[in-house]
């Protein structure tokens, strides 16, 4: 509805209209009563003077009437003509009808004998009659009718009458002038509400408060007015705290992030500045939910939570943008010197555990970040690109950053396709095992074998578990694959020992998201009761990676309960992690891994082999049996051996191989050294 239809069918329009009426037509009425009853009065005036005249003149003729003599009758009524006014008169006989009759012709026929005549019926004819008994010897010998003419009064009715009228318009007019501000004290307000909430309809602007202007009911409507204003305001900022903040952490939400990621890249110089956006998540986070709870996963999230808060700069969002993400906005430079300082202040902080429901934990989170516009142009790219380069630094490991970089993009893209054929590879029949023999330093013998998985695809040909158990992870199906390389290696395993006697131990691979999901030990149970193969004889490999976002406690019961099933712990890739002796010494690990990058070319390093020497010694005082990994060489086989590593797995024995070469060779360097 536009302006213009409410000022034409205004309140103050019709209101004026409707006055203006009432005004008139109580002007009208009262002026036409005053001068109908001027009038009335003026006629009757003139009607009593022709009556006392109608009295002379019946008595003058009454002896004529009674005799019936015409003649003398209109020579005494002729004298009427010096009365001014009357135009007819009309003697009766006692029997009604006409004796004699003077005057006006027209007026004849109705001369009746009228006695009291209304004042419409005297102003429509513009004559009044007056009727007279004609009285004689006290008795009525006739009636005298005498005719007035009134047409002056009636002339005068009309003109007061006009008078009137023009009077009355005159008064509307005037009472208008006067009623105008009255008006527009009760109208101002209301039209000015109007325009308010049309207004409001267009700017969505509702901060704004109408002048309460008088105390009748405008005011109160303009008080209840604002009334609902401010209800408004209300209800719109806990519609915006829905809409843009986290309930769980107090902090923005994605929505959030990207309005202000939007406002912030619109509003930024020409002079190079950019803002950093940056991606962060806390590792190992949906195993950390699932071993402790979702009460201690939300004291956790909002322990990060506040923690980022406080260690951004000023000037930054902290934002959670959903699950175990966060995500800050750093104002930077073409350098991101900004963005690099505050993911180095949120990692030191996490070097220290948290206290999370009485537990204590060490977080780690991993960061990645793009630069906004310079590498990033649209809030959509820098939301993909701090996305990759988040990818690209969860694949360096726990607790690492990354800046996006071009070829990141491509790299996703083919993980993508690679986890959607990888879900179907077991189905496909297209995963098989290969084993790497294990053999011991002191005898020579083979005592075991490393299952290791290998994925033929018919058309990427063989992928390397390098690659694919790392997307596996990050897809979530590695727990399907881990189930099926330990039914098939504990089988295997059981094979073997039938086939040889020897007790052969297995050693299978395991992820921290398998190990961490419910039912696992029932699992490794089974599996091995399905194979009806001995607990000693399997050997379950973990990395460091395990603790990862879990307390110790945790993790101790999980392998506690395998070790009771006479299950073999190998800690695999040590060294690699961050090889801590608080937690080794409290774990029943009995197998200690060397990672290959300690064992080759140790020879050449004499720190390197100091630390070969001090890792295999410190294990050996915590009594675990110690594997080497990745010997290549006759003279790090020989290394080893006088360090007094126990076993040595590596290519200078044999490469991973399938099941039945595996154990050729075995048969034969057992055989050979028996
Ligand atoms: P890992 O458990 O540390 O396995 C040892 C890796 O080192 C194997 O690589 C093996 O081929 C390689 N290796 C052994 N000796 C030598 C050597 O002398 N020189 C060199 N250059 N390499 C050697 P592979 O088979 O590619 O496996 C890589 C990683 O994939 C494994 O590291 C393990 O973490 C993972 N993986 C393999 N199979 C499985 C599995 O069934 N489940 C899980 N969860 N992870 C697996
Ligand atoms: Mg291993
Ligand atoms: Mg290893």
């Amino acid at each position: 509805m536009g302006l213009r239809t409410v000022r034409k069918k205004g309140i103050g329009n019709r209101v004026a209209r409707l006055m203006a009426v009432a005004v008139i037509l109580a002007v009208v009425v009262v002026a036409g009563l005053i001068s109908v009853y001027d009038a009335n009065v003026a006629a009757q005036q003139k009607r009593a003077a022709v009556e006392g005249t109608a009295y002379v003149f019946a008595s003058a003729v009454a002896d004529h009437v009674a005799t019936r003599d015409a003649s003398a009758i209109r020579t005494v009524l002729r004298s009427l003509d010096r009365v001014p006014g009357v135009i007819s008169a009309t003697v009766h006989g006692a029997d009604g009808k006409a004796i004699a009759t003077l005057g006006q012709k027209a007026l004849l026929t109705s001369d009746v004998i009228v006695t009291d005549p209304s004042f419409f019926d005297m102003m429509s004819k513009g004559i009044v009659p007056v009727s007279v008994d004609i009285i004689k010897g006290g008795a009525v010998q006739g009636t005298l009718v005498l005719t007035t003419d009134i047409s002056d009064l009636r002339q005068d009715f009309f003109q007061t009458m006009m008078a009137v009228v023009a009077a009355s318009l005159l008064a509307a007019a005037f009472a208008m002038l006067l009623l105008t501000p009255l008006l527009r004290k009760i109208v101002d307000p209301i039209q000015k509400l109007t325009r308010s909430v049309q207004d409001l309809r267009v700017s969505q602007n509702y901060a704004v408060t109408l002048p309460r202007a008088s105390d009748d009911e405008t005011g109160i409507l303009v008080e209840n007015f604002n009334g609902l204003l401010h209800d408004i305001r209300d209800r719109d900022q806990s519609l915006q705290q829905l809409a843009y903040f986290d309930t769980l952490t107090g902090l923005p939400n994605r929505a959030a992030f990207q309005r202000d990621l939007a406002e912030r890249l619109a509003g930024l110089q020409q002079d190079g500045s950019q803002v950093a956006a940056i991606l962060l998540d806390i590792d190992g986070f949906r195993a950390l939910n699932n071993a402790f709870g979702l009460a201690a996963g939300d004291a956790i999230l909002q322990h990060v939570g506040s923690i980022l808060t406080e260690q951004s700069p000023p000037g930054a969002l902290v934002a959670r943008l959903g699950g175990d993400e966060f995500g800050i906005l750093v104002p930077d430079r073409l350098d991101g010197e900004a963005a690099m300082a505050t993911l180095a202040h949120i990692h030191a902080t996490f070097y220290q555990p948290i206290n999370v429901n009485g537990m204590e934990l060490h977080l780690t989170l991993s960061a990645g970040a793009t630069l906004a516009p310079v590498h990033a142009p649209t809030v959509s790219d820098a939301l993909r690109f701090m996305d990759l380069a988040a990818n690209a630094a969860r694949k360096q490991g726990a607790g690492r950053s990354a800046f996006f970089r071009q070829e990141m993009d491509e790299t996703l893209r083919k993980e993508t396709e690679l986890a959607q054929r990888l879900r179907s590879a077991i189905d496909n029949n297209e995963l098989t095992l290969h084993f790497q023999p294990q053999q011991q330093l002191s005898s020579w013998q083979i005592v075991g074998f490393e299952a290791l998985v290998r994925w033929n695809h018919p058309t990427l040909g063989t992928v390397s578990p390098a690659l694919f158990i790392p997307i596996a992870e990050r897809s979530g199906f590695v727990a399907a694959i881990g189930d099926w390389v330990l039914r098939e290696a504990c089988a295997q395993a059981r094979t073997w020992l039938d086939e040889t006697g020897r007790p052969y131990v297995v050693a299978v691979n395991v992820s921290p998201a398998q190990i961490l999901q419910s039912g696992f030990v029932r699992r490794v149970e089974a599996a091995l009761a399905d194979a009806r193969l001995p607990g000693e004889l399997l050997c379950l490999e973990l990395t460091e990676s395990i603790f990862l976002g879990r307390s110790l406690g945790g993790v101790r019961s999980i392998l506690d309960e395998l070790s009771q099933l006479g299950v073999n712990l190998a800690l695999d890739d040590f060294g690699t992690g961050f090889s801590s002796l608080a937690y080794l010494s409290q774990l029943p690990f009995n197998k200690l891994k060397i990672d290959r990058s300690f064992v080759t070319a140790s020879q050449t390093s004499v720190k390197r082999t100091e630390i070969l020497r001090s890792i295999v010694q410190m294990a050996h005082s915590l009594e675990m049996t110690v594997v080497a990994e990745g010997a290549e060489t006759q003279a790090e086989l020989q290394l080893l051996h006088d360090l007094g590593a126990d076993q040595v797995q590596g290519f200078v024995v044999s490469k991973p191989v399938p099941a039945p070469q595996a154990l050729a060779l075995a048969e034969h360097l057992n055989s050979a050294a028996a």
